[in-house]
């Protein structure tokens, strides 16, 4: 695998921005992907890896940026917990580690930059250089990846019988007899515009 410096620079293009976070996720995955005997990420070992991340902040740019893992390939997943943490899977042996950032990571990023005066500036550097098992907590864990998660071909595509869409990846649902899809079995995020909205929300003319 690449060095630290080069795959920190490479995260930093993508983000957009250096920050602890891309220190953080660029560390997180070299150390799990040891752990979980991938090298080659990117190359020969790419069908073999699978990430579940926790949250959707910065590090996880870097996590996508290290791995090659994405949510556009299926081998990345958001699961909203909230928590900095991810979980790396090799597929072909089902070895697994979480990685949590631990909290006193930051309190204790002061003992080791003590001259840099700016906190985050501080947290960021001495993200660097700080121990692993001061800045993570690993554990090994099993996971089972469903076949409806995997990368490849889509299981099923049905269609909803109330609004018409195509659902794919075995997500439709099923109420009454119906298949229906997550919008339609009340999940809808969205309201649709409708012609009374533009007439109500137009400036009334003089
Ligand atoms: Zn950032
Ligand atoms: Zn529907």
């Amino acid at each position: 695998m690449e060095s630290f410096e080069l795959l920190l620079a490479e995260s930093t293009r993508i983000h957009g921005h250096i920050c602890a976070g891309q220190v953080i996720g660029v560390r997180m995955s070299i150390a799990a992907l040891e752990r979980i005997g991938i090298s080659d990420p990117k190359g020969a070992d790419r069908k073999k890896l699978y990430v579940l991340v926790e949250i959707d902040r910065c590090a996880t740019d870097a996590i996508q940026s290290v791995t090659g893992c994405s949510l556009g390939k299926r081998s990345m997943r958001w699961l909203d917990f909230g928590v900095m943490a991810a979980t790396f899977v090799n597929l072909e042996t089902g070895r697994a580690i979480r990685v949590t950032a631990r909290e006193e990571a930051r309190t204790l990023s002061a003992t080791y930059c003590p001259a840099i005066v700016d906190k985050y500036q501080r947290q960021l550097e001495a993200y660097k250089v700080m121990p692993l098992d001061e800045l993570f907590v690993f554990q090994e864990v099993k996971v089972q990846v469903p076949d409806c998660d995997m990368p490849g071909r889509p299981i099923r595509r049905v269609r909803c019988e109330q609004c018409g869409d195509w659902v794919q990846d075995c997500r439709e649902r099923e109420r009454n007899g119906a298949i229906l899809c997550r919008s339609c079995d009340g999940e809808r995020y969205y309201q649709v515009v409708t012609d009374m909205d533009r007439v109500s929300a137009a400036p009334a003319s003089s």
